[in-house]
């Protein structure tokens, strides 16, 4: 960003205006160049002294420690941005790769052959997850295959 960017902006960054791409860009050449720190510093001066007339207020009489103060805070407010989507990526990532291991597993399932007597052909059972372990996605569908194993057990001794 550029000084003239820079000075126009001073009003908007003071009113707290500016979208987080610009304020980082903002904030950026605010923190290396001197003269738009100055410049800086008597808009906030002027823009605090008219607040403090209008609403009546002491008039403050450390606008430097203050506005050094509202910088940090505009900083520690983009830092804890970029942490949020750090986390926000990490979450994605994490997502991202546990999906792989609970696909390969659904896919592993076991297969498992049942023909009843009489019958010619071979019902597949199909198992997902690990059989006797518990996996809270595919719990339901194991039981559901367990009580059809029961069924089709109890017809079995039935006939
Ligand atoms: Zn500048």
């Amino acid at each position: 960003m550029d000084c003239r960017t820079a000075l126009k902006l001073n009003e908007r960054y003071l009113a707290e205006g500016l979208s987080d791409t610009v304020l980082a860009e903002y904030l950026e050449h605010i923190q290396g160049c001197e003269s738009c720190r100055d410049n800086l510093m008597t808009d906030y001066s002027i823009t605090r002294a008219l607040d403090q007339i209008n609403h009546n207020m002491d008039f403050s009489t450390d606008y430097s420690k203050e506005l050094a103060q509202k910088l940090e805070r505009s900083r520690q407010y983009l830092l804890r941005k970029k942490r949020l989507r750090k986390i926000r990526i990490a979450i994605v990532v994490l997502l991202m790769l546990l999906s792989v291991p609970l696909s390969v597993a659904s896919s592993f399932g076991t297969a498992k052959f049942y023909k009843p007597e009489g019958s010619e052909e071979s019902l597949r059972l199909q198992f997902y997850g690990i059989p006797e372990t518990s996996d809270p996605i595919r719990n339901g569908i194991i039981e559901y295959n367990d009580e059809a194993v029961k069924k089709l057990r109890a017809l079995e001794e039935g006939e």
